[in-house]
């Protein structure tokens, strides 16, 4: 039995890791601010005997003897990171320093859940490891960007210097249940907007592209990675390479749901990347043959199952209190 770390546990992408870590038989150590999770995404494993939840914020030293870490807590939607761009940046940076120290001294496997972001908004595409990215480093999602590539800097030097068993992710924009209703991603957005039959927000023509990625398949991907070979540190991409317009993903949210939700356009946010997919050449040759099997109906379709049962408890509990 492995004793394993996960920060941002709580969150959308580290609540399905503790739950798949545990059936695999592992000890799960969860730690989280609780600044984007919630304790409702991990309630249902707070009474096994192997789940431990430790409110905790990375940006201080934590110590636990653990045999593998995987560093996950950061604010994943331009909403919440932009929230407080300064806390966002620690968070990244000084949380990746007292996780790398923690792995130093305890010699654990340390994986970091890094970002597409660190292309910025990519002039190569698609997106292989070995691109540097465009990135601006001080338009407003630097402090995600630059946090994320610095982390990935720190990574490859603890590596490098202290020997420290690293390695690193590149996850591209993945979806699936837990993610929070008001996350702000367009996913969940999308969803919401039209099980609730409102307006369904285009940021700019919805011409820009993103490749969707749905969580079991990051999850295989990032266990792969964790048991690789000592000295494969990556950075290795994990994401579906299929690509879509944000007018398709609308379109086919409408069709799934069957919502009348009439589709209006926002101004397009600063250094919005215009397109997005992955080139996951180094990730099937390195993690035996892994490839996304989920492709974005099938996905989209157990998303909307956990959206529409989310939403009716809301409605349930609101008519309960009124009442
Ligand atoms: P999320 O916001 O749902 O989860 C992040 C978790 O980290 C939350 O539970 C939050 O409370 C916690 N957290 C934030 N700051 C913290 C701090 N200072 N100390 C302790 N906990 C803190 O987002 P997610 O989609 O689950 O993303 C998880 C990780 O994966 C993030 O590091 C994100 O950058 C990375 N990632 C996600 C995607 C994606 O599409 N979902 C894409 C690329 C990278
Ligand atoms: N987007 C949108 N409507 C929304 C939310 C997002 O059109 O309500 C667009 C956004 O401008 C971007 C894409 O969807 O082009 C993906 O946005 P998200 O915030 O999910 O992730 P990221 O930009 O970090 O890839």
């Amino acid at each position: 039995m492995k004793k394993i770390l996960v920060t941002g546990g709580a969150g959308f992408i580290g609540s399905h890791l503790c739950e798949r870590l545990l059936q695999e038989g592992n000890e799960v150590i969860c730690l989280d601010n609780y600044f984007t999770g919630s304790k409702k995404n991990i309630v249902h494993l707070l009474d096994k005997p192997y789940f431990e939840l430790v409110r905790h914020d990375i940006t201080s030293p934590y110590f636990a003897e653990v045999d593998e870490i995987f560093n996950l807590a950061c604010p994943a939607s331009p909403v919440h990171y932009q929230y407080n761009p300064i806390k966002t940046i620690k968070t990244s940076v000084m949380g990746a320093i007292n996780m790398l120290g923690l792995a130093k001294r305890v010699k654990a496997r340390i994986l970091q859940a890094s970002t597409s972001e660190v292309y910025g908004d990519p002039d190569i595409h698609p997106q292989p490891e070995h691109y540097w990215g465009n990135v601006n480093p001080i338009g407003p999602r630097a402090c995600y960007d630059e946090g994320k590539r610095c982390a990935e800097t720190l990574f490859m030097d603890y590596y490098v210097q202290n020997n420290v068993k690293i390695k690193i992710v590149r996850i591209f924009n993945t979806y699936g249940p837990n993610m929070n209703p008001n996350d702000g991603r367009v996913v969940s957005n999308f969803i919401v907007q039209a099980l609730k039959g409102e307006n369904i927000t285009i940021f700019g023509n919805g011409l820009q592209t993103r490749s969707f990625q749905y969580v079991d398949d990051l999850l295989e991907g990032m266990l792969r990675m964790m048991d690789t070979d000592e000295n494969f540190t990556g950075p290795i991409n994990i994401g579906n390479q299929k690509e879509f317009t944000m007018l398709e993903l609308a379109k086919t949210i409408l069709d799934i749901t069957g919502s009348s939700s009439k589709l209006i356009h926002k101004p397009l946010p600063t250094d919005d990347p215009k397109q997005r997919q992955p080139d996951i050449d180094l990730a099937r040759e390195f993690l035996c043959g892994w490839e996304p099997k989920i492709q974005l109906q099938e996905g989209l379709e157990k998303t909307i199952i956990y959206f529409e049962s989310l939403l009716r408890i809301t409605k349930l509990a609101k008519i309960v209190l009124r009442n």
